[in-house]
C-alpha cells in the first residue's frame, strides 16, 4: 500500500539520528504502529524521487531478521521512511550505549564497562545478525555497509532485526560525507581504501568485521577500542588498522572468543563467509537452545530505566 503523512498520528519521539529524528507514528488505515524516520536532504525533487524509487526494493526485504519496510514519501526536502516499530529500541541503548557504566548491580566487567549479556543471548543476537546479512546478500545482492549496535533493533518479544542498510545509492551518496563518527565500525581495508580514495576495497567481508566489533561492544557495554581514541579520529583509525584486535571480556567461552577473532581477522580474505559463521561452533550451539530472549529484554529495559534513560515511547500503544 502507498502511505502518506495525512494518514499518520504522531505518538512520540523515539530518537534522534545524525540526519533527523525518528518518531513513533500510528498509521490509521492499517492500524499499524510504525517508526517514521525523517531524513533532511538538500536535494532537488528529481533526486528525491530517485531515492523513493530506489527504496522500493525494500518491499522485497522481508525476513525475520530485517526490520520491515512500509513505504517512504517526501515532503519538501525531507524523505520520510516508515518501518516496523521495534519497541525495545536499538541494542546499544539496551546494553550500555557506548558509555562505560558504573552500575553496581551489573556483574563487573573489565575497564569499568559492565558485563550484561549472557552468552546464550549474545549468541542468539549474533545468529540473527548473521542470518539477516546473509539474506541481504543472497536474496537482494546487497551489503549492509553500516553494521553497528545502533542499527540492530530489538523488540519485547526478543526479536532481533537489522535496519539502515545501503539500498539507495543516491541516499548513501548524500549521507556519506558527514558519516565519519567518533566510533568507527569500519573494517581496516575500508579505512585504508578511503584514505587512498579507493572505496572499491570494500567487500561483503567488511560487514563481517563490523559484526565482530559490534558483538564485543554488546558484551562489554561500551565501544571496544580504547577511550583515548574517542577524541582523536586519526588515532582510532590507526588502532583499527594496525593495533591488536579487541577481544570479548573474560567470562565468555573459547568458542565465542574464536568466533570474534575470526570476524576481526585484519585481512578481509581471511574472514569467514556468512555460511561458515553459521556453522561455527559458537552459532551452531544456538540451533536447539532454549533462550528466554523476551525475559532478557524485559530485564535490560528495567536496567535502562534505572539508569535514567527515557523510555522509548511516551505513550504505550
Ligand atoms: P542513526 O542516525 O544514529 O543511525 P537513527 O536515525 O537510525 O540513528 O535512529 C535514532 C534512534 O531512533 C535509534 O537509536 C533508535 O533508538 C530509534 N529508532 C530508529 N528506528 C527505530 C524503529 N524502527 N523502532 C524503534 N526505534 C527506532
Amino acid at each position: 500500500f502507498k502511505i502518506n503523512m495525512d494518514e499518520m498520528e504522531i505518538v512520540g519521539e523515539l530518537g534522534k539520528g545524525n540526519y533527523g529524528s525518528v518518531q513513533q507514528v500510528y498509521h490509521r488505515p492499517s492500524e499499524i504502529n510504525m517508526a517514521m524516520k525523517e531524513i533532511r536532504l538538500e536535494l532537488d525533487e528529481s533526486k528525491l524521487n530517485g531515492i523513493i524509487m530506489e527504496l522500493d526494493v525494500l518491499h522485497r526485504a522481508v525476513a525475520p531478521e530485517i526490520v520491515e519496510f512500509y513505504g517512504a514519501f517526501t515532503i519538501e526536502s525531507c524523505v520520510y521512511y516508515c518501518m516496523e516499530y521495534m519497541d525495545a529500541g536499538s541494542l546499544d541503548t539496551l546494553t550500555g550505549g557506548g558509555v562505560p557504566l558504573a552500575d553496581a548491580k551489573a556483574e563487573e566487567g573489565e575497564e569499568g564497562c559492565a558485563l550484561r549479556v549472557p552468552e546464550p543471548v549474545l549468541r542468539r543476537i549474533t545468529a540473527a545478525m548473521v542470518r539477516g546479512l546473509k539474506f541481504l546478500k543472497d536474496e537482494l545482492q546487497i551489503m549492509h555497509r553500516d553494521v553497528k549496535p545502533t542499527n540492530v533493533l530489538i523488540n519485547k518479544k526478543g526479536e532481533v532485526k537489522l535496519v539502515d542498510f545501503g539500498v539507495s545509492g543516491q541516499l548513501e551518496k548524500s549521507l556519506a560525507k558527514t558519516n565519519i563518527g567518533c566510533q568507527s565500525y569500519m573494517a581496516p581495508e575500508r579505512i585504508k581504501g578511503e584514505s587512498q580514495n579507493q572505496p572499491s576495497t570494500y567487500t561483503v567481508s567488511s560487514d563481517v568485521w563490523s559484526v565482530g566489533l559490534s558483538i564485543i561492544e554488546l558484551a562489554k557495554g561500551c565501544y571496544p577500542f580504547p577511550p583515548e581514541t574517542f577524541a582523536n579520529v586519526f588515532a582510532q583509525l590507526q588502532a583499527i588498522v594496525y593495533g591488536p584486535a579487541p577481544t570479548l571480556p573474560p567470562g565468555y567461552s573459547a568458542d565465542a572468543q574464536d568466533f570474534v577473532a575470526k570476524c576481526l581477522i585484519k585481512d578481509a580474505n581471511g574472514r569467514p563467509t556468512y555460511a561458515q559463521l553459521l556453522e561455527h561452533p559458537f552459532l551452531a550451539a544456538d540451533k536447539d537452545a532454549e533462550v528466554d530472549m523476551a525475559g532478557w529484554v524485559a530485564e535490560a529495559l528495567e536496567r535502562r530505566a534505572a539508569r535514567g534513560v527515557k523510555p522509548l515511547a511516551m505513550v504505550e500503544a
